[in-house]
Protein backbone atom coordinates (compact mmCIF):
# COMPACT_ATOMS: atom_id res chain seq x y z
CA UNK A 1 0.00 0.00 0.00
CA UNK A 2 1.47 3.39 -1.26
CA UNK A 3 0.85 5.14 2.48
CA UNK A 4 2.18 8.73 1.94
CA UNK A 5 0.69 8.69 -1.50
CA UNK A 6 -2.60 8.05 -0.53
CA UNK A 7 -2.22 10.31 2.74
CA UNK A 8 -0.90 13.31 0.70
CA UNK A 9 -4.33 13.16 -1.63
CA UNK A 10 -6.96 12.23 0.71
CA UNK A 11 -5.86 12.80 4.62
CA UNK A 12 -6.10 16.13 5.93
CA UNK A 13 -3.20 16.87 8.74
CA UNK A 14 -3.53 20.23 11.43
CA UNK A 15 -3.37 23.05 9.90
CA UNK A 16 -2.21 21.86 6.87
CA UNK A 17 -3.73 22.18 3.12
CA UNK A 18 -4.99 18.77 0.95
CA UNK A 19 -3.07 21.30 -2.15
CA UNK A 20 0.31 20.23 -2.13
CA UNK A 21 0.47 19.57 1.43
CA UNK A 22 3.95 19.82 3.33
CA UNK A 23 5.43 16.56 3.19
CA UNK A 24 5.06 14.13 6.40
CA UNK A 25 7.13 11.25 7.83
CA UNK A 26 5.78 8.02 8.05
CA UNK A 27 5.44 7.24 11.89
CA UNK A 28 6.04 3.05 12.73
CA UNK A 29 6.94 3.36 16.60
CA UNK A 30 8.03 4.74 19.64
CA UNK A 31 9.48 4.43 22.30
CA UNK A 32 10.96 6.44 25.14
CA UNK A 33 11.85 9.69 24.18
CA UNK A 34 12.39 8.54 20.62
CA UNK A 35 10.02 8.36 17.30
CA UNK A 36 11.37 5.65 14.85
CA UNK A 37 10.37 6.31 11.21
CA UNK A 38 10.47 4.03 7.96
CA UNK A 39 13.57 3.04 6.95
CA UNK A 40 14.75 3.08 10.75
CA UNK A 41 15.12 6.66 11.30
CA UNK A 42 15.13 7.60 14.70
CA UNK A 43 14.10 11.24 15.94
CA UNK A 44 14.45 12.71 19.14
CA UNK A 45 10.54 13.64 20.22
CA UNK A 46 11.50 17.83 21.29
CA UNK A 47 7.61 18.44 21.01
CA UNK A 48 6.86 15.86 22.84
CA UNK A 49 4.48 15.09 20.32
CA UNK A 50 2.45 18.56 21.22
CA UNK A 51 3.55 18.56 25.00
CA UNK A 52 1.63 15.21 25.79
CA UNK A 53 4.28 12.19 26.31
CA UNK A 54 5.52 13.53 29.77
CA UNK A 55 6.62 10.33 30.68
CA UNK A 56 8.05 8.98 27.21
CA UNK A 57 6.26 6.80 24.69
CA UNK A 58 4.72 3.89 25.27
CA UNK A 59 5.27 3.67 28.57
CA UNK A 60 5.59 -0.09 29.72
CA UNK A 61 3.17 0.93 32.72
CA UNK A 62 0.35 2.92 30.53
CA UNK A 63 0.66 0.30 27.77
CA UNK A 64 -0.32 -2.48 30.05
CA UNK A 65 -3.12 -0.96 31.91
CA UNK A 66 -4.65 -0.15 29.04
CA UNK A 67 -4.15 -3.95 27.62
CA UNK A 68 -5.19 -5.13 30.90
CA UNK A 69 -8.05 -2.71 30.79
CA UNK A 70 -9.18 -3.78 27.38
CA UNK A 71 -9.59 -7.59 28.28
CA UNK A 72 -12.42 -5.93 31.09
CA UNK A 73 -14.03 -3.72 29.08
CA UNK A 74 -13.06 -1.27 26.27
CA UNK A 75 -16.38 1.29 26.51
CA UNK A 76 -19.33 1.61 28.03
CA UNK A 77 -21.72 4.63 28.04
CA UNK A 78 -21.20 6.69 31.41
CA UNK A 79 -24.87 7.76 31.39
CA UNK A 80 -26.47 5.29 33.88
CA UNK A 81 -23.01 3.55 34.16
CA UNK A 82 -20.05 4.06 36.18
CA UNK A 83 -16.84 2.18 36.36
CA UNK A 84 -13.63 1.71 38.69
CA UNK A 85 -11.10 3.10 36.51
CA UNK A 86 -13.08 6.28 36.33
CA UNK A 87 -13.84 6.69 39.72
CA UNK A 88 -10.00 6.14 40.63
CA UNK A 89 -8.69 8.58 38.56
CA UNK A 90 -11.69 10.93 39.49
CA UNK A 91 -10.04 9.95 43.04
CA UNK A 92 -6.18 10.71 41.98
CA UNK A 93 -7.21 13.56 40.58
CA UNK A 94 -8.88 15.22 43.20
CA UNK A 95 -5.96 14.46 45.64
CA UNK A 96 -3.01 16.35 43.16
CA UNK A 97 -5.53 19.49 42.60
CA UNK A 98 -5.34 22.62 44.11
CA UNK A 99 -7.31 21.98 47.35
CA UNK A 100 -10.74 22.15 46.85
CA UNK A 101 -11.08 21.02 43.28
CA UNK A 102 -12.82 17.80 43.82
CA UNK A 103 -15.65 17.64 41.23
CA UNK A 104 -14.51 16.11 38.28
CA UNK A 105 -15.87 16.09 34.24
CA UNK A 106 -14.42 13.69 32.17
CA UNK A 107 -14.07 15.54 28.68
CA UNK A 108 -12.44 13.51 25.43
CA UNK A 109 -10.47 16.42 24.62
CA UNK A 110 -8.90 19.82 26.22
CA UNK A 111 -10.79 21.99 23.41
CA UNK A 112 -13.75 20.09 25.16
CA UNK A 113 -12.78 20.51 28.72
CA UNK A 114 -12.48 24.15 27.86
CA UNK A 115 -16.23 24.35 26.45
CA UNK A 116 -17.10 22.27 29.72
CA UNK A 117 -15.42 24.80 31.89
CA UNK A 118 -17.48 27.69 30.01
CA UNK A 119 -20.97 25.99 30.56
CA UNK A 120 -20.01 25.61 34.27
CA UNK A 121 -19.31 28.86 34.37
CA UNK A 122 -22.45 30.26 32.59
CA UNK A 123 -24.43 27.90 34.87
CA UNK A 124 -23.35 29.12 37.85
CA UNK A 125 -24.34 32.28 37.00
CA UNK A 126 -27.71 31.41 35.82
CA UNK A 127 -28.42 28.82 38.74
CA UNK A 128 -27.82 32.50 40.70
CA UNK A 129 -30.68 34.23 38.56
CA UNK A 130 -27.90 36.22 36.59
CA UNK A 131 -29.02 36.07 33.10
CA UNK A 132 -26.86 38.52 31.57
CA UNK A 133 -23.68 36.97 32.69
CA UNK A 134 -23.22 34.78 29.40
CA UNK A 135 -19.69 36.32 28.12
CA UNK A 136 -15.69 35.43 29.56
CA UNK A 137 -13.09 37.78 30.08
CA UNK A 138 -10.17 36.26 28.22
CA UNK A 139 -6.33 37.53 27.73
CA UNK A 140 -5.27 38.48 24.49
CA UNK A 141 -2.19 36.28 23.02
CA UNK A 142 -4.09 33.30 24.64
CA UNK A 143 -5.20 29.52 23.19
CA UNK A 144 -7.66 27.42 24.39
CA UNK A 145 -8.19 24.70 21.82
CA UNK A 146 -10.08 24.58 18.00
CA UNK A 147 -14.14 23.92 19.15
CA UNK A 148 -16.17 27.21 18.77
CA UNK A 149 -15.74 28.24 22.01
CA UNK A 150 -12.55 27.41 22.76
CA UNK A 151 -11.54 29.73 19.84
CA UNK A 152 -13.34 32.31 20.68
CA UNK A 153 -11.54 32.31 23.86
CA UNK A 154 -8.04 32.26 22.10
CA UNK A 155 -6.11 35.04 20.86
CA UNK A 156 -9.07 37.41 18.75
CA UNK A 157 -5.80 38.46 16.18
CA UNK A 158 -4.68 34.79 16.31
CA UNK A 159 -5.02 31.29 14.08
CA UNK A 160 -8.95 31.38 14.16
CA UNK A 161 -9.58 34.90 12.50
CA UNK A 162 -11.34 33.44 9.37
CA UNK A 163 -13.52 31.94 11.53
CA UNK A 164 -15.02 35.50 13.56
CA UNK A 165 -17.82 35.19 12.06
CA UNK A 166 -19.68 32.43 14.53
CA UNK A 167 -17.58 32.78 17.12
CA UNK A 168 -19.51 33.87 20.13
CA UNK A 169 -17.97 37.23 21.45
CA UNK A 170 -16.61 37.41 24.68
CA UNK A 171 -14.59 40.24 26.24
CA UNK A 172 -10.36 40.48 25.90
CA UNK A 173 -7.89 42.22 28.47
CA UNK A 174 -4.65 42.84 26.78
CA UNK A 175 -2.14 40.21 26.58
CA UNK A 176 0.12 40.13 29.96
CA UNK A 177 3.50 42.17 29.27
CA UNK A 178 5.18 41.58 32.50
CA UNK A 179 7.66 38.44 32.37
CA UNK A 180 7.69 35.70 34.50
CA UNK A 181 10.56 36.58 36.96
CA UNK A 182 10.34 40.73 35.76
CA UNK A 183 9.58 43.64 38.07
CA UNK A 184 5.68 43.59 38.64
CA UNK A 185 3.73 46.94 37.38
CA UNK A 186 0.57 48.01 39.01
CA UNK A 187 -0.56 49.56 35.20
CA UNK A 188 -0.05 46.32 33.76
CA UNK A 189 -3.72 45.10 35.46
CA UNK A 190 -5.23 48.04 34.52
CA UNK A 191 -6.89 46.95 31.17
CA UNK A 192 -8.32 43.95 33.12
CA UNK A 193 -9.96 46.07 35.91
CA UNK A 194 -11.30 48.45 32.49
CA UNK A 195 -13.03 45.17 31.15
CA UNK A 196 -14.56 44.49 34.16
CA UNK A 197 -15.75 47.96 35.08
CA UNK A 198 -17.39 48.14 31.87
CA UNK A 199 -18.81 44.58 30.94
CA UNK A 200 -19.21 43.55 34.93
CA UNK A 201 -22.71 42.77 34.33
CA UNK A 202 -22.35 40.44 31.45
CA UNK A 203 -19.28 38.35 32.34
CA UNK A 204 -20.02 35.13 33.64
CA UNK A 205 -16.13 34.13 34.20
CA UNK A 206 -12.31 34.58 33.47
CA UNK A 207 -10.86 32.30 31.87
CA UNK A 208 -6.36 31.61 31.27
CA UNK A 209 -3.62 29.78 30.54
CA UNK A 210 -1.78 30.39 33.74
CA UNK A 211 1.86 31.91 33.71
CA UNK A 212 2.35 30.74 30.17
CA UNK A 213 0.62 31.30 26.89
CA UNK A 214 1.43 28.56 24.67
CA UNK A 215 0.21 27.99 21.21
CA UNK A 216 -0.91 31.69 20.43
CA UNK A 217 2.31 33.69 21.85
CA UNK A 218 5.03 31.11 24.16
CA UNK A 219 4.80 34.19 26.61
CA UNK A 220 5.40 33.67 30.17
CA UNK A 221 4.18 36.18 32.16
CA UNK A 222 3.76 36.71 35.58
CA UNK A 223 1.72 35.27 38.44
CA UNK A 224 0.43 38.52 39.63
CA UNK A 225 -1.37 38.87 37.03
CA UNK A 226 -3.01 35.11 38.21
CA UNK A 227 -3.34 36.97 41.89
CA UNK A 228 -4.94 39.74 40.14
CA UNK A 229 -7.26 37.72 38.69
CA UNK A 230 -8.22 35.99 41.74
CA UNK A 231 -9.00 39.10 43.52
CA UNK A 232 -11.41 40.79 40.50
CA UNK A 233 -13.31 37.26 40.45
CA UNK A 234 -13.81 37.17 44.05
CA UNK A 235 -15.02 40.79 43.88
CA UNK A 236 -17.38 39.79 41.38
CA UNK A 237 -18.38 36.15 41.77
CA UNK A 238 -17.10 35.36 38.24
CA UNK A 239 -16.23 31.72 37.83
CA UNK A 240 -12.12 31.60 37.46
CA UNK A 241 -11.23 29.07 35.16
CA UNK A 242 -7.67 28.46 34.85
CA UNK A 243 -6.81 26.18 31.75
CA UNK A 244 -3.49 23.67 32.62
CA UNK A 245 -4.00 21.85 30.02
CA UNK A 246 -0.13 22.96 28.53
CA UNK A 247 1.16 24.21 31.62
CA UNK A 248 -0.05 21.28 34.38
CA UNK A 249 2.07 18.65 35.42
CA UNK A 250 4.81 20.07 35.90
CA UNK A 251 5.66 21.51 32.60
CA UNK A 252 6.50 25.17 33.92
CA UNK A 253 7.99 23.58 36.91
CA UNK A 254 5.43 23.02 39.94
CA UNK A 255 2.69 20.79 39.87
CA UNK A 256 0.21 22.96 38.25
CA UNK A 257 1.38 26.50 36.86
CA UNK A 258 -0.43 28.54 39.06
CA UNK A 259 1.26 27.33 42.04
CA UNK A 260 4.09 30.32 41.18
CA UNK A 261 1.32 32.57 42.36
CA UNK A 262 -0.27 30.62 44.99
CA UNK A 263 -3.68 31.20 43.60
CA UNK A 264 -6.76 28.74 43.31
CA UNK A 265 -8.92 29.07 40.55
CA UNK A 266 -12.52 27.74 40.85
CA UNK A 267 -12.12 25.22 37.87
CA UNK A 268 -9.51 23.80 36.29
CA UNK A 269 -9.34 22.05 33.34
CA UNK A 270 -5.99 19.38 32.31
CA UNK A 271 -5.84 17.12 29.92
CA UNK A 272 -2.54 16.45 27.03
CA UNK A 273 -0.26 14.91 29.93
CA UNK A 274 -3.34 13.74 32.13
CA UNK A 275 -2.73 9.91 30.15
CA UNK A 276 0.86 10.69 29.61
CA UNK A 277 0.13 11.29 25.95
CA UNK A 278 -1.17 7.23 25.12
CA UNK A 279 -4.62 7.82 24.51
CA UNK A 280 -7.40 11.34 24.09
CA UNK A 281 -8.55 12.17 27.73
CA UNK A 282 -9.28 15.42 29.74
CA UNK A 283 -10.88 16.66 32.77
CA UNK A 284 -12.39 19.62 34.14
CA UNK A 285 -12.38 20.32 37.46
CA UNK A 286 -14.74 22.33 39.64
CA UNK A 287 -15.10 23.42 43.45
CA UNK A 288 -18.02 22.57 45.40
CA UNK A 289 -19.01 26.17 44.99
CA UNK A 290 -19.40 26.08 41.44
CA UNK A 291 -20.93 22.22 41.87
CA UNK A 292 -23.29 23.33 44.68
CA UNK A 293 -24.91 26.39 42.31
CA UNK A 294 -25.50 24.49 39.96
CA UNK A 295 -26.96 21.59 41.35
CA UNK A 296 -28.63 24.07 43.01
CA UNK A 297 -30.22 25.61 40.35
CA UNK A 298 -33.00 24.72 37.13
CA UNK A 299 -32.38 22.70 35.51
CA UNK A 300 -29.96 21.03 38.66
CA UNK A 301 -28.32 18.42 36.14
CA UNK A 302 -25.12 19.78 34.14
CA UNK A 303 -26.22 20.15 30.54
CA UNK A 304 -22.85 18.25 28.82
CA UNK A 305 -22.53 14.45 27.78
CA UNK A 306 -20.06 13.09 24.95
CA UNK A 307 -20.38 10.01 23.53
CA UNK A 308 -17.15 8.62 24.96
CA UNK A 309 -17.38 10.41 28.35
CA UNK A 310 -15.01 8.71 30.92
CA UNK A 311 -13.81 6.23 28.55
CA UNK A 312 -12.38 3.06 30.43
CA UNK A 313 -9.03 2.78 28.31
CA UNK A 314 -8.62 6.26 28.54
CA UNK A 315 -9.31 6.25 32.43
CA UNK A 316 -7.08 3.22 32.82
CA UNK A 317 -4.61 5.03 31.26
CA UNK A 318 -4.92 8.41 33.26
CA UNK A 319 -4.98 6.44 36.50
CA UNK A 320 -1.12 4.64 35.11
CA UNK A 321 0.11 7.99 34.57
CA UNK A 322 -0.89 9.59 37.73
CA UNK A 323 1.16 6.78 39.35
CA UNK A 324 4.01 7.54 37.49
CA UNK A 325 3.73 11.40 38.32
CA UNK A 326 3.20 10.82 41.81
CA UNK A 327 6.45 8.78 41.96
CA UNK A 328 8.80 10.28 39.51
CA UNK A 329 10.48 12.87 40.70
CA UNK A 330 9.22 14.91 38.13
CA UNK A 331 9.89 18.42 40.30
CA UNK A 332 13.19 17.61 40.23
CA UNK A 333 13.72 16.29 36.59
CA UNK A 334 12.09 19.36 35.29
CA UNK A 335 14.62 21.68 37.34
CA UNK A 336 17.38 20.08 35.55
CA UNK A 337 15.95 19.94 32.53
CA UNK A 338 15.09 23.76 32.68
CA UNK A 339 19.02 24.55 33.65
CA UNK A 340 20.38 22.48 30.62
CA UNK A 341 17.85 24.54 28.77
CA UNK A 342 18.72 28.10 29.50
CA UNK A 343 22.61 26.45 29.12
CA UNK A 344 22.20 24.95 25.86
CA UNK A 345 19.43 28.27 24.33
CA UNK A 346 22.26 30.61 25.50
CA UNK A 347 24.64 30.33 22.23
CA UNK A 348 21.15 31.51 20.34
CA UNK A 349 21.31 34.75 21.93
CA UNK A 350 23.00 37.83 20.01
CA UNK A 351 22.68 35.66 16.65
CA UNK A 352 21.25 38.10 13.61
CA UNK A 353 17.76 36.45 13.56
CA UNK A 354 17.33 36.12 17.03
CA UNK A 355 14.00 38.34 18.99
CA UNK A 356 14.53 36.55 22.27
CA UNK A 357 15.71 33.48 24.19
CA UNK A 358 13.77 32.24 26.88
CA UNK A 359 12.93 29.87 29.12
CA UNK A 360 10.88 27.93 31.73
CA UNK A 361 10.73 24.83 33.40
CA UNK A 362 10.86 21.87 30.63
CA UNK A 363 9.85 24.64 27.84
CA UNK A 364 12.70 26.50 25.96
CA UNK A 365 11.51 29.10 23.18
CA UNK A 366 14.04 30.91 20.67
CA UNK A 367 11.88 33.78 19.02
CA UNK A 368 13.22 34.66 15.83
CA UNK A 369 12.60 37.64 13.65
CA UNK A 370 11.63 35.10 10.68
CA UNK A 371 11.32 31.42 10.52
CA UNK A 372 14.32 29.88 8.23
CA UNK A 373 13.28 28.29 5.50
CA UNK A 374 11.37 24.45 5.55
CA UNK A 375 14.87 23.19 3.62
CA UNK A 376 16.65 24.48 6.62
CA UNK A 377 14.28 22.95 8.91
CA UNK A 378 13.98 19.44 7.66
CA UNK A 379 18.04 19.66 7.70
CA UNK A 380 18.36 20.12 11.29
CA UNK A 381 15.77 17.59 11.89
CA UNK A 382 17.48 15.11 9.46
CA UNK A 383 21.30 16.48 10.57
CA UNK A 384 20.47 16.22 14.61
CA UNK A 385 17.59 13.00 14.59
CA UNK A 386 15.77 15.67 16.71
CA UNK A 387 11.51 16.24 15.68
CA UNK A 388 11.10 20.23 15.97
CA UNK A 389 8.05 21.41 15.15
CA UNK A 390 8.84 25.43 14.70
CA UNK A 391 5.70 27.86 14.66
CA UNK A 392 5.40 30.97 13.91
CA UNK A 393 8.44 33.33 15.17
CA UNK A 394 8.92 30.24 17.76
CA UNK A 395 11.47 27.63 17.70
CA UNK A 396 10.64 25.78 20.64
CA UNK A 397 11.11 22.40 22.56
CA UNK A 398 9.01 21.03 25.73
CA UNK A 399 10.73 17.74 25.55
CA UNK A 400 9.33 14.59 27.45
CA UNK A 401 10.09 15.17 30.85
CA UNK A 402 12.23 11.99 31.41
CA UNK A 403 14.21 13.34 29.27
CA UNK A 404 18.28 12.88 30.30
CA UNK A 405 21.08 15.29 30.08
CA UNK A 406 22.34 14.29 26.63
CA UNK A 407 19.01 14.16 25.15
CA UNK A 408 18.11 17.61 25.88
CA UNK A 409 22.17 18.95 24.83
CA UNK A 410 21.27 17.55 21.26
CA UNK A 411 17.57 18.82 21.50
CA UNK A 412 19.48 22.48 22.12
CA UNK A 413 22.24 22.32 19.92
CA UNK A 414 19.40 21.47 17.01
CA UNK A 415 17.47 24.81 17.77
CA UNK A 416 20.70 26.86 18.15
CA UNK A 417 21.78 25.02 14.56
CA UNK A 418 18.07 26.06 13.35
CA UNK A 419 18.36 29.66 14.82
CA UNK A 420 21.44 30.25 12.98
CA UNK A 421 20.10 29.72 9.62
CA UNK A 422 18.67 32.64 7.39
CA UNK A 423 15.56 33.88 7.57
CA UNK A 424 13.25 31.98 5.17
CA UNK A 425 10.56 33.63 2.75
CA UNK A 426 7.92 35.84 3.99
CA UNK A 427 5.02 33.60 4.43
CA UNK A 428 2.86 33.70 1.56
CA UNK A 429 -0.84 35.31 1.99
CA UNK A 430 -3.04 33.01 3.34
CA UNK A 431 -0.50 30.41 4.40
CA UNK A 432 -0.93 29.15 7.66
CA UNK A 433 1.76 26.97 9.52
CA UNK A 434 0.96 26.34 13.34
N1 LIG B 1 -5.81 24.58 26.06
C1 LIG B 1 -4.50 24.73 25.91
C2 LIG B 1 -3.77 25.64 26.85
C3 LIG B 1 -3.80 24.05 24.91
O1 LIG B 1 -2.48 24.23 24.76
C4 LIG B 1 -4.53 23.18 24.06
C5 LIG B 1 -3.84 22.47 22.97
O2 LIG B 1 -2.75 22.76 22.57
C6 LIG B 1 -5.91 23.05 24.26
C7 LIG B 1 -6.53 23.76 25.26
C8 LIG B 1 -6.72 22.14 23.37
O3 LIG B 1 -6.48 20.81 23.66
P1 LIG B 1 -6.84 19.68 22.58
O4 LIG B 1 -5.92 19.87 21.43
O5 LIG B 1 -6.63 18.40 23.34
O6 LIG B 1 -8.27 19.88 22.21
Amino acid sequence: MDVLGYDRRRIWHPYASLKDPPPVRLAKSASGVEIETAGGRRLVDAVSSWWCVAHGHNHPAIAEAIRRQSREMCHVMFGGFTHEPAVELAEKLAEIAPRGLDRVFFADSGSISVEVAVKMALQYQHAKGRRRRTKMLALKGGYHGDTACAMALSDPDGMHTLFAGMMPKHFFADKPTVPFGGRWRKAAGESVEEAVRRHRDEIAGIICEPVMQAANAMNFYHPEYLRLLRRVADENDFVLVFDEIAAGFYRTGPRWAAEAARVRPDVMCVGKALTGGHITLAATLASAKVANAISNGSPSAFMHGPTYMANPLACAAGVASLDLFANGGYAKKVRRIEGELREGLAAARGLPNVRDVRVLGAVGVVEVERMPARSDIDRVIDAHGVWLRPFANFIYTMPPLVSDSETVARITAAIVDLASAPPGPAPADGDFHE
